[in-house]
């Protein structure tokens, strides 16, 4: 298999593509087919842990990568999660919901952040890269949190996170502030995401800091979702849903179902997209968006937009107005014609603004479906799913639940569904308590230990632990200082401090 990029360069390896993240030429790697399934394949999945599916679908992208090591990979990535990786809770006849929470930071991000650095190491291995690498990453929350903790400790890596000082969540923070490793660095930036972000691509394209740091022996490298090496992993979890649906009688090999994502850059339901293409049989895709409905504006019109408001919503992981992945979609809707790809990404750019064809809006009609949930919709939903079904959702899954219960008023349409739930809803407690109109307290644990009172839900091991990790990283600093900041931390680590 090899790597093409949506914007024309020539084709690179899968590990070369892993290495770079991003091509040259701005455009994004995309496989250049999509490997097939087949029943045996589903029958074969059946009797496999999660992990072994991981390895067996991942390694027919990464088709050039030594099975054992792909495997000792997926083994030691999905280890660390707190049992099955992607388990799936049946909440009627015709609604599932798959939690992809179980991992190290209770977000769906764990699937592909864990397993994100193996497959980095596999891949400098084969290019025989000596250099170390250094993740820099800007955060709102659950990315930042994530690509620690899968990082951490990883060999030849290290990880380097700045948060809004305003902007995370209490216990965003604490998780952040609280990470172990000896490879890690974590600080707080006066300001908010924006400035923080804007503050890091700076860093990334500044060729005396990059200097200073290849003289540490480092190469920075950013974890965010456009790598190939993190969307892989994604597709793995569609796939063995469908194989848990037909294990649980719901529905029977080549039945088609539905899938509805929680959505912000277009990462996790692209991953679903590839599913479909390899053959998994799908109905319907249902984008699900906030009040930032960029997205859902798109997939109903052809039309995206960017000149518009942003709002700030209780599910911060789905505010974007730049759904980076979508560019993927897009290539694949237009026949693989990278010349129109560039025309599109560059009125993205000088217009903020581009529309697709009417054949390619109907033929992503057929797939798509889209909808977004209001904030006054999102917090009824979570009241309303536990009064009656007794299942407690986070801020982002209800924007799913919504935004499925229009879809299915709308159409009528009573396929098997299955709703992505991303994130536990112990990482919002403060949200889900205002949601379910319960007094909170300002203290963090005591919210938690309310919300667990009132819904019975489990709290994962990860936040119950956080009470008694001492805090590691208390220092905030002005953005113009982040660069020294990032380059200090290379240097402790190259002199073994
Ligand atoms: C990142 C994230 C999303 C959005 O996923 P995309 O791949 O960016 O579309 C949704 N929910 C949560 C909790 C997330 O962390």
């Amino acid at each position: 298999m090899k790597y093409i990029s949506t914007r024309g360069a020539e084709e690179i390896s899968g590990a070369e593509a892993i290495i770079k993240g991003i091509c040259e030429d701005g455009g994004l790697y995309v496989p250049s087919s999509f490997p097939q399934l087949n029943e045996s394949d589903f029958e074969r999945f059946a009797q496999m842990e999660y992990k072994d599916v991981a390895a067996d679908i991942i390694g027919k992208y990464l088709d050039d990568f030594d099975k054992e090591e792909l495997s000792k990979a997926c083994e030691s990535a999905y280890a660390r999660f707190y049992g099955e990786p992607a388990p799936i809770t049946e909440i009627d006849d015709a609604t599932y919901v798959l939690e992809l929470w179980h991992g190290p930071t209770c977000a769906f991000k764990d699937i592909a952040l864990t397993l994100l650095p193996h497959l980095l190491n596999i891949s400098k291995k084969m290019m025989k890269v000596e250099t170390k690498t250094l993740i820099l990453v800007a955060t709102s929350g659950d990315t930042g949190k994530a690509a620690l903790e899968g990082f951490r400790d990883v060999d030849k890596t290290a990880v380097c996170v700045f948060y809004p000082n305003e902007g995370v969540s209490k216990l965003q923070q604490l998780q952040m502030r609280s990470q172990e490793g000896s490879n890690v660095f974590v600080s707080a930036v006066n300001g908010n995401f924006d400035d923080t972000q804007t503050a890091v691509k700076k860093i990334f394209l500044d060729k005396d800091i990059k200097a200073e740091l290849t003289d540490k022996g480092y190469e920075l490298s950013s974890a965010n979702s456009i790598n190939f090496g993190r969307l892989v992993p994604q597709i793995v979890y569609y796939i063995t849903s469908y194989v848990k649906l037909i294990e649980k009688g719901a529905i029977e090999y080549g039945d088609k179902i539905n899938f509805c994502v929680p959505s912000g850059n277009f990462g996790d339901i692209l991953a679903g997209y590839y599913a479909y293409r390899m053959g998994l049989p799908i109905n319907k895709l249902i984008c699900a968006s906030n009040k930032n409905n960029i997205l859902c504006d798109f997939i109903n019109t052809g039309k995206y937009d960017v000149n518009r408001e942003f709002y700030k919503t209780m599910s911060p992981s789905m505010d974007i107005l730049v759904s980076s992945n979508l560019e993927r979609l897009l290539f694949e809707l237009s026949g693989r014609n990278a010349e129109i790809i560039r025309d599109r990404m560059n009125k993205l750019k000088t217009e903020g603004a581009y529309e697709i064809s009417k054949k390619e809006l109907l033929d992503m009609q057929e797939l798509f479906a889209a909808g977004w949930a209001s904030e006054g919709e999102t917090q009824a939903a979570i009241a309303n799913n536990l009064e009656v079904n007794g299942y407690l959702i986070d801020t982002h899954t209800s924007v799913g639940s919504v935004v499925y219960g229009n879809y299915v008023t709308e159409t009528g349409d009573t396929t098997p569904t299955v709703i992505l739930s991303t994130a536990s809803p112990y990482k919002f407690t403060a949200d889900i308590l205002k949601a379910l109109d319960v007094k909170t307290t300002d203290d963090l644990f005591g919210a938690v230990k309310k919300l667990h009172s009132v819904s019975g839900v489990e709290i994962p091991v990860p936040i119950s632990d956080l009470k008694t990790k001492p805090v590691r990283f208390e220092s905030v600093c002005d953005k113009d200082e982040m660069a020294d900041s990032v380059i200090a931390f290379a240097g402790r680590l190259s002199d073994g401090r």
